[in-house]
C-alpha cells in the first residue's frame, strides 16, 4: 500500500509509462482522493499543484492515460503507473515530456538495425560486408536469408546447442538486412503480429 503520510503535502510522485512501448512518459503527484478518481475513470487523475485541484490528465485536450495496472516502489512513496497513452502526453504536443519519440524500442536489435541502415546508406563495400550484401541487391540478400534457415534447420535436428544458437544468430541477422533492404523494420513486423493477437 502506498504511504501518502510520507510527505507532508500528502502527495505522491506518480510516474507514468508507456505499457507498450515501455518509455516514460511523465511525472505527476497524486493524494489518495487523485489515486481513487483514476481507478473508478480508469483515467489517470493527479493533484495539480499549479491548478490546486485533482486534474485528470486530458481533460481538455483528450489525451487521457488510461491506466493498465499501477504498482507501489521498494519503500511505499513512489507511484509506477503502467498505462494507453491517447494521443501525445506534454502539453508542449510531444510524445514525452522529456520531448523524445514514444517509439518501440527492442534494445539492442533496435542498436543493430540503425547500424544495418547506416551502411545501407553510406558505407563502401570493400570496409562493411553489410554494405557489400546491400551493393549485390535483394535477390542476393533473400538468397543469404534462406541459406541461414536451412542452416537453423539442421543444427536444429542436431544436439550442439552453440552451433544452433549461431546460426540463429546468422538468420535473424540477415532477416533483418532484408527487411531493412525492403525499406522495413522489425516493428513493422512486431505490427502485424500484434493485429493478429486480436
Ligand atoms: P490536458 O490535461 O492534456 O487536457 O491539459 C490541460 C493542461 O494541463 C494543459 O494546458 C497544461 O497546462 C497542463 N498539462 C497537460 N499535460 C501536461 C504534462 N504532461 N505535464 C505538465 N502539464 C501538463
Ligand atoms: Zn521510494
Ligand atoms: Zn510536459
Ligand atoms: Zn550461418
Amino acid at each position: 500500500m502506498i504511504n501518502f503520510s510520507k510527505y507532508t503535502d500528502g502527495l505522491v510522485p506518480a510516474i507514468v509509462q508507456d505499457n507498450e512501448t515501455k518509455n516514460v512518459l511523465m511525472l505527476g503527484f497524486m493524494n489518495q482522493e487523485a489515486l481513487e478518481k483514476t481507478f473508478a475513470t480508469n483515467k489517470v487523475t493527479f493533484f495539480s499543484r499549479s491548478k490546486n485541484r485533482l486534474w485528470t490528465k486530458g481533460e481538455e485536450s483528450g489525451n487521457f492515460l488510461n491506466l493498465v495496472s499501477y504498482s507501489v516502489d521498494c519503500d511505499n512513496d513512489t507511484l509506477l503507473l503502467k498505462v494507453n497513452p491517447v494521443g501525445t502526453t506534454c502539453h508542449t504536443g510531444s510524445d514525452t515530456c522529456w520531448n523524445e519519440n514514444n517509439k518501440q524500442d527492442y534494445g539492442f536489435l533496435t542498436k543493430l538495425e540503425n547500424t544495418i541502415k547506416e551502411r545501407k546508406e553510406s558505407a563502401t563495400a570493400e570496409k562493411s560486408y553489410v554494405a557489400s550484401l546491400f551493393e549485390k541487391g535483394i535477390n542476393k540478400i533473400a538468397q543469404k536469408v534462406g541459406e541461414e534457415a536451412v542452416e537453423v534447420v539442421i543444427e536444429a535436428k542436431d544436439n550442439n546447442d552453440d552451433l544452433f544458437l549461431n546460426e540463429s544468430a546468422d538468420l535473424l541477422f540477415h532477416y533483418l538486412i532484408l527487411l531493412q533492404a525492403k525499406g522495413f523494420q522489425l516493428n513493422d513486423v512486431v505490427k502485424v503480429l500484434k493485429n493478429r493477437e486480436k
